[in-house]
């Protein structure tokens, strides 16, 4: 008798972007053969599938494909799903945007056919004579994955730092001018190794449209080359841009793309929160950002979220587009129609991103217990535990409104980004977290460790004394992350030290 393997399916959506034929199919694989019933939604923007058992692999992955939805490039030592700002808009940018990421991703996909040998029962054909092996992957594919993220400049909603390579679109006169491209990027660390350590990408050039995928895939070709197959935990790009310097990284860079690198274009941002609530998309039509505790779907007793958007998405047939902040974006609706949708949400107990509050709105945990094999503590599950606390003490103390991150993962590989929020969690032991402050809200300067092991029940607590000088000392527009920097963490450290 077979085993009853549990897995994970997770999909590559580039830029989250679901025709209403592929939502529902995700929604009805969720109920045929997802153990908990449910979808979630991740922080690349793709969809993941919990505890499909291993006989329903094929049929999963099939119905998949039947609507032109893939799982390659999902998971592995390649290029994962390409995120990009999910808001739609009508300008001119927004469909270059879309363009280059397409052309893109399709430039950086493995070509093999062995993934439709293996799961779409295709014949075994071998990759054509000029293609003996992967143009871009060669026969060991990439040391580590790799991740690619499109922002448009002013709204880091992406975290586009956070990037293997951040490729930040520049508008001028409604179109694209080109991109600034930034490198090196990565959450990941190990809590015992000193030596690893989250990274923000650095801006290195700007680039024409045209060179975009030459200039891109230059890069792959060089962490694929240099990048270290000896010892996995240090295999990230990240790492081997440190280790041989940002100069020689340039050097090599223009020497492959035979020509001189142009300086990257300053980068300056004005939001990063979701776009959550209804927006004007363009003449007649609106989009709709729905808030999902922690991008999970599914129906409970109070809030049957799974179904209305399973109604929604049937009836009214919009595009559905996944955002980083695991969130969900319903566009293309006919402005007559938002009243009966919005009724439809509220009746099935979904609250309207209004009526939530910014530190809810802007709160994420990754997935962690019990389906995920790397976690050490709670995250998904524990975050709604707590996070009342922090809400009550921000009104406490007035300053609800201002924008805080909290961010929540069960390990630190970090795939909530905890590591950019102003305040973070990051799981080391059952109910033990790494307290992180002094990130900024729009992702621009990693946290620093406040404390280690902080039991999950005092986390609040801890930040109690820090969330009550703020409210007090900061200056004009500072926000909380910018205080704890100038301040210092030192002097709430001394503080808990004395108080003990
Ligand atoms: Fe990622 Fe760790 Fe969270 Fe698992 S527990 S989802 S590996 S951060």
């Amino acid at each position: 008798k077979e085993k009853h393997y549990r897995m994970m399916v997770r999909a590559r959506i580039p830029g989250g972007v679901l025709t209403p034929e592929q939502y529902l199919v995700f929604d009805r694989l969720a109920d045929e053969y997802n153990e908990y019933g449910s979808l979630r939604i991740t922080t690349r923007q793709t969809i993941q599938l919990h505890g499909v058992i291993k006989r329903n692999l094929k049929p999963t992955i099939q119905a998949l494909n039947e609507v032109l939805v893939t799982t390659l490039g999902g998971c592995g030592d390649q290029v994962r799903n390409t995120v990009c700002c999910a808001a739609p808009g009508h300008q001119i940018y927004h469909k270059e945007v879309r363009r280059d990421l397409l052309q893109l991703v399709n430039a950086v996909s493995a070509k093999t056919n062995a993934y439709h040998e293996i799961w779409l029962d295709g014949e075994k054909v071998p990759l054509s004579d000029e293609l003996n092996e992967e143009p871009l992957y060669g026969a060991v594919y990439l040391p580590r994955k790799f991740k690619l993220g499109f922002a448009v400049e002013g709204d880091n909603c992406i975290d586009v730092y956070t990037n293997d390579i951040g490729i930040v679109a520049h508008i001028d006169e409604k179109r694209i001018s080109g991109y600034t491209l930034l490198v090196g990027g990565g959450m990941g660390r190990t809590a015992s190794d000193k030596l690893s350590y989250p990274r923000l990408a650095t801006p290195i050039c700007f680039v024409n449209r045209d060179q975009l995928i030459e200039t891109v895939v230059t890069i792959i070709g060089i962490q694929r080359d240099y990048g270290n197959r000896i010892e996995r935990r240090y295999a990230r790009f990240k790492y081997l841009l440190d280790t041989r310097g940002l100069e020689w990284f340039q050097q090599e860079m223009e020497s492959r793309l035979n020509r001189e690198l142009v300086p990257p274009r300053e980068l300056t941002w004005n939001r990063a929160n979701d776009h959550l609530g209804w927006h004007t998309e363009r003449v007649g039509r609106s989009y709709i950002g729905i808030f999902v505790e922690n991008g999970r779907i599914k129906d409970t007793a109070e809030l049957r979220l799974k179904s209305v958007l399973r109604e929604i998405v049937e009836h009214f047939r919009p595009t559905v587009r996944l955002t980083t902040q695991q969130n969900i974006i319903l566009s293309d609706i006919e402005n007559s129609n938002r009243s009966v949708i919005e009724q439809k949400l509220r009746e099935a107990g979904v609250a309207l991103a209004e009526t939530l509050s910014k530190t809810k709105l802007s709160a994420m945990a990754c997935v962690a217990l019990p389906t995920c094999g790397l976690a050490t503590a709670e995250s998904e599950r524990a975050l709604p535990t707590i996070l009342p606390d922090f809400e009550r003490m921000f009104q406490e103390y007035g300053i609800e409104d201002e924008h805080i991150s909290v961010r929540m993962t069960g390990c630190p590989n970090g795939c909530a980004r905890p590591y950019t929020a102003d305040i973070a969690f990051v799981g080391r032991s059952p109910g033990k977290y790494d307290l992180m402050l002094a990130g900024d809200f729009y992702g621009t300067r990693l946290n620093q460790l406040f404390q280690e092991l902080v039991p999950i029940d005092k986390l609040a607590d801890t930040v109690r004394p820090i969330v009550s000088a703020y409210a007090s000392e900061r200056e004009f527009r500072e926000t909380f992350g910018d205080y704890c920097c100038r301040v210092g963490l030192d002097r709430f450290r001394e503080l808990i030290t004395k108080n003990r």
